[in-house]
């Protein structure tokens, strides 16, 4: 049996790749440090034979025993507010943590992909944007300490492929939503689903004139495994180029929650891209992958899932308590 060590695997991505992997027969090591991952999200993996789950920060040296086959590093906070709060170990987890991983694939002979993002991208100028762009990014400002450690993520890895050989995977990964984001994360989707359950106005950052792409969770994942099983080593895309506005967007969840919530606008964070759309060439003509899922489906699933929370959750503020973790 191949066996897959899967990081983040308590987080939104990352708990919905090891249910992928365990469908597909492998056995599945998760782990995860549970700063903004949550064993919730993998509860129903625990009891499996196929499934074992490691709480560890890879920041720190990673031990697995046994073969592995595959790496798949998705750990790291990924939402603005979250790496806003926990800076250093968001750079940390994606240089440090990417520096153990691909040491362990060295050992190991194992296959890594690293979750690397839109976010390389900066503030585009370059739109719809493909592989080749190199970005606008702004390395001192609040987006930096993640962006900076995913550039250097993909930097690392490239370095370990082309000088110790080891097989790597770079997936671009574009907003992707459904069921398992935290509702606190700040998030604009769970932030407007959020809001319109619990009866407040929705919270427009800017005009809303900016622009975001959203794909749909099962989407995404299957973008992913289709790139670790190809012989592709450069970075591919994968994203939904179905582009809208945010302030469209607030309108289609008024819509979709059937609620009459209003409109507030608030100060456009710094540094917020104003244009995202992946150009996803590559990814269909080499993985043969596109997306599949509306956004209207995909919209009604998450909102479901939103719902179906016990109703307590939704007045939570985030209960994590990130200082009690060393960084
Ligand atoms: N946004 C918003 N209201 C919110 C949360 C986010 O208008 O309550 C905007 C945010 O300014 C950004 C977009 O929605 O332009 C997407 O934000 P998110 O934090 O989901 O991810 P990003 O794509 O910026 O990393």
């Amino acid at each position: 049996m191949e066996r897959v060590l899967i990081t983040g695997a308590a987080g939104f991505l990352g708990s919905h790749l090891c249910d992928r992997f365990i469908q597909e027969g492998f056995h599945v090591i998760g782990m995860d440090n549970l700063i903004t991952g949550h064993l919730s999200n993998i509860e129903h993996l625990l009891p499996l034979e196929n499934f074992e789950f490691h709480h560890h920060d890879v920041s720190k040296f990673v031990h697995v025993a046994g073969k592995l086959d595959y790496i798949l590093h998705f750990a790291s906070p990924a939402s603005p507010i979250d790496y806003l709060k926990i800076p250093i170990q968001t750079l940390k987890v994606g240089s440090l943590g990417t520096h153990n991983l691909l040491g362990l694939a060295r050992v190991k002979k194992a296959r890594m992909l690293i979750a690397s993002t839109s976010e390389v991208y900066g503030d585009p100028l370059v739109h719809p944007q493909t592989e080749e762009y190199y970005g606008n990014v702004n390395p001192i400002g609040p987006r930096g300490v993640y962006d900076e450690a995913k550039r250097f993520q993909e930097a690392i890895t490239m370095a370990y492929h082309t000088y110790h050989g080891i097989e790597t995977r770079i997936v671009r990964i574009f907003n992707t939503y459904g069921p398992r984001m935290r509702l606190n994360d700040g998030r604009v989707l769970p932030a407007f689903i959020g809001q319109a359950l619990r009866g407040e106005d929705l919270t427009v950052f800017g005009d809303g004139s900016q622009t975001r792409s959203f794909c749909y969770v099962s989407d995404q994942v299957d973008g992913i495994f289709k790139l670790l099983m190809s012989d592709y080593v450069y970075p591919v895309n994968i994203g939904n180029p179905d582009e809208i506005t945010i302030l469209q967007f607030a309108q289609e969840i008024i819509k979709l929650t059937g609620t009459d919530q209003k409109l507030v606008f608030k100060e456009l964070p710094k540094d917020d891209p104003m244009q995202r759309q992946p150009n996803i060439t590559k990814a269909k003509e080499i993985l043969a992958w596109s997306p599949k899922i509306r956004r209207d489906e995909g919209l009604r699933i998450t909102y479901q899932y939103f719902q179906s929370l016990p109703e307590e959750k939704l007045f939570q503020k985030d209960h994590k308590d990130f200082k009690a973790y060393k960084s």
